[in-house]
Parts: C-alpha cells; structure tokens; sequence
C-alpha cells in the first residue's frame, strides 16, 4: 500500500528544523558554549552520584533536589522554580502552556531564533518589533506594540543573541509593568552581563527569568535548563511537561554544578577579559563590531563580504557563525570567545583573512 507522504501539520508548512552548521576545524567558535569543561572535581562527584541512582526506578519526577539546590542558590522558595531539559523545554512548556491557536507573542528581532521557532511549533502567532541602528528597543515603540497586539508573552532575550547587549534596567522594569501577559527575559547569557532581570526591583508575578546550564556551566552536553517565576507559571509548566520528563543523571549533574560556582564564576571573569581583549584588537581592524555583555561578539566586515571572511576563517580552521543572512544582522559574522589560545588563532586568521588579496 503507498499512498504517498503523509502531510505535516498544515500550519508548519515548510518550516525548517533549527540548524546550526558544524564543519570540522581546529577552532570552534560558531555555538557560544563554553570553550573549557566543567570542573574534574565536579565529574568526580557525579561519577560517584551515579553508583547511588536506582535505575530501575523512574526519577524524582519533581525533580526536589535540584530544584531546592537552585532555589537556594537564588534565594528564592523551590515553588519557584521549574528545570526541564534545556531552556529550549522550559521555553517550549511556557508557550504550550500560554500560547497556542488565537494567541500572540511578541520579540523584537534580530534576537535568539528559537523564540520564534518554538512558538510556530505550539501554533502561537509571533509578531515582531524592530530595534534601532544600534540594536536597541525604543520604550515608546515598545510599549504601542505591546499596546496594540495584547501579547500572551513579550520575549527579551537579555543579553541578546546575536547582537549582544543586556537589556537596560530601565526598559526592563518599564515592559515588566505594562506587559499585559507574561514577560519572559531569556538569560542565557546572564552571568556575563552587569545586571539581571532579577535586580529590576519591581513586584515580578508577571516576569519570567530563564536561565540555561548550557553556557555559563559549561553543561551543554547535559541538556539542563530552568526557569524562575510565580508559582502558578511554574505549575502551569509542570503540567504540560511530559512525566518524568527530566532524567535522574541530569538532576543530579545540575544539583552538583552548584557546589561549584566559585570555579564557574572564574570561568565567566576569564570570557569577560578575553572578550574585552578582543574587542580592543578588533576595533583596530576593517570590521564594524558592537559591544557585548556576552561571551560572543558580533562583527561586521567592512572591506569584504562576510561569506568570503567565514571562508576565510575555515581554511584556516577557524569556525564562526555566519550570520549574514539572518534578518536585521546582514553581511555580520559571530564569534565566540573562547580559551586565549583559541582567541589567538581566531584573531591571526581573521587578521591574515583581511589583508588577502580578494
Ligand atoms: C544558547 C542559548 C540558549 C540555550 O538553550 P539550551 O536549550 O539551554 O541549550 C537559550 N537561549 C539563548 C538566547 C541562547 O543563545
């Protein structure tokens, strides 16, 4: 019997999977994860957590230990706290659970693509808002649209992938106060910048704060992500989360990530110097760049096209995200920071790319 395909899901059409190109190089900086692993002494511990997990059983599925680990390390309440694998599941959970056929998210673009992509797959309509030259969200602009379009969720992703800034404080507690649904700020990136949606200082039952073990904890194998809100968001997101969806190796991998946040705080001081560093030297180069509270840099070529630099880059085994034809970021490239060595490479190729001759 062949009937044919079977169609998709009409409303998806022809979207595509999220994709990120790996090549193999030397130097890997395309994915903003953490150039360095997480602590031996960590893996020591999970290594002997292991031994002690019953693996017949199903896991905590509210998943305690963790949870409070987090809660503590926040000083908020575990009520608080939803984990899922990855903040892509927590942001997924949030717009099963708020979004869906007839209602509206807004973002403003260029931002973290996934917002956009995730909220498509759960039926939720997206609208997006510009920002200005420089990349910012005019307040006045801002708050017409969220005016206009009563979104269930308003997106900020602080500081912004790909362009790299925090959001600042004021903007921050001005959508927190007139978003009319949810504002979730996606702080993947958090732990680099100067200050958090957690410092706006204003009542937070409408904000929402995700965080990610992806980056800052150099977990990216892992999958582990949470969020911090209002006990009724974080219900509300176990209740659409599939069972037993958060494995017992990864709730016991994060619970042991927090006994060492002294070693991830140096790793984070180390990014922020390299990236500094790199943005002095970059400044003094053909390429247009912007300043980043983040572990990446944006970066635009001035005297060639980007293609022709990223290619560049590879022949020299050097690997860049190429973002030159994503919408708001035209003929930009991103690079990760990463070890100094690394940066060293990254900088002699994109030096040696530069002065070729076309
Ligand atoms: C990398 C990144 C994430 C991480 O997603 P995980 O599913 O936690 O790995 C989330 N948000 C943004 C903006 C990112 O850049």
């Amino acid at each position: 019997m062949t009937g044919g395909p079977v169609p998709v899901r009409r409303d998806l059409g022809a979207l595509e999977g999220y994709h990120s190109p790996q090549v193999d190089v030397d130097v890997r900086l395309n994915t903003n994860e953490s150039p360095v692993g997480p602590p031996a002494q960590w893996l020591a511990e999970l290594t002997q957590e292991l031994g002690r997990i019953p693996f017949n059983r199903y896991p905590d599925r509210q998943a305690t230990g963790l949870r409070q680990a987090l809660a503590d390390w926040h000083g908020v309440d575990i009520g608080q706290v939803f984990c899922a694998n990855g903040s892509n599941e927590v942001l997924q959970c949030l717009l099963m659970a708020y979004g869906g056929p007839g209602r509206r998210v807004v973002l403003f673009e260029p931002t973290y693509s996934l917002h956009r992509h995730i909220a498509r797959l759960t039926g939720t309509a997206v609208v997006a808002g510009r920002r200005t030259e420089a990349f910012a969200i005019d307040e006045g602009e801002a708050l017409a649209l969220l005016d206009q379009e009563q979104p269930v969720i308003t997106f900020l992703c602080s500081p912004n992938n790909p362009t790299g800034r925090a959001e600042p404080v004021g903007l921050q507690q001005v959508l927190v106060q007139h978003a009319p649904g949810l504002l979730v700020v996606d702080e993947a990136y958090g732990q680099f910048a100067p200050h958090s949606a957690l410092d706006v200082g204003v009542p937070v039952d409408r904000l929402v704060v995700v965080r990610t073990f992806s980056k800052t904890w150099s977990m990216a194998g892992c999958r582990l992500g949470y969020l911090l809100a209002d006990p009724a968001v974080v219900s509300s997101c176990a209740a659409v989360a599939l069972p037993y969806h958060l494995d017992a190796v990864t709730q016991a991998a994060g619970r042991l990530a927090l006994r060492h946040a002294d070693a991830m705080e140096r790793r984070v001081e180390l990014i922020v110097s390299e990236r500094e560093r790199i943005a002095g030297v970059l400044a003094a180069m053909a390429v247009q760049t912007w300043p980043s509270d983040a572990n990446f840099l944006l970066f635009r070529p001035t005297g060639k096209p980007a293609g022709a630099v990223w290619e560049g880059l590879v022949s020299r085994s050097v690997l860049v995200r190429d973002c030159s034809r994503w919408t708001g970021v035209e003929a930009c490239l991103r690079v990760t920071i990463g070890t100094p060595s690394e940066n060293d490479r990254f900088l002699a190729a994109l030096t040696e790319t530069l002065e070729e001759a076309p």
